[in-house]
């Protein structure tokens, strides 16, 4: 698969691929735990730093577990982190994901 065709799907789920800030260029994609998306989450990692001083908690959260996706490989979403920043879910999501995964 060619880079222009490679899909980029971050730790969160959102799908940058489908993100006009990405197609634009404005922003770079973001990407999974997983090693496949090692070099987008280092780059993703630097630019956070240089931009906001600081790495999206739930980035920095998949790669110290070393797992893929938050929704899918983690026990535990939405979490803490999730309910305490509100990003990029919102509260009516997130209860609505608890009370369908039983
Ligand atoms: S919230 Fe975190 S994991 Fe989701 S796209 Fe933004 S930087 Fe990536
Ligand atoms: S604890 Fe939260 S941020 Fe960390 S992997 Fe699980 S759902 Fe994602």
């Amino acid at each position: 698969m060619s880079e222009k065709d490679r899909v980029y799907v971050a730790a969160c789920g959102v799908c940058c691929s489908t993100c006009r800030l990405f197609v634009k260029g404005i922003c770079l994609p973001c990407g999974s735990g997983l090693p496949k998306d090692r070099d987008v989450v280092e780059k993703k990692m630097a630019e956070q730093m240089k931009n906001l001083g600081k790495i999206c908690s739930k980035l920095q959260c998949v790669v110290d577990k070393d797992i893929g996706y938050c929704m899918r490989d983690c026990k535990e979403f939405p979490c803490k982190i999730y309910k305490e920043t509100m990003f990029p879910y919102s509260e009516s999501f997130l209860n609505m994901y608890e009370r369908r995964n039983k």
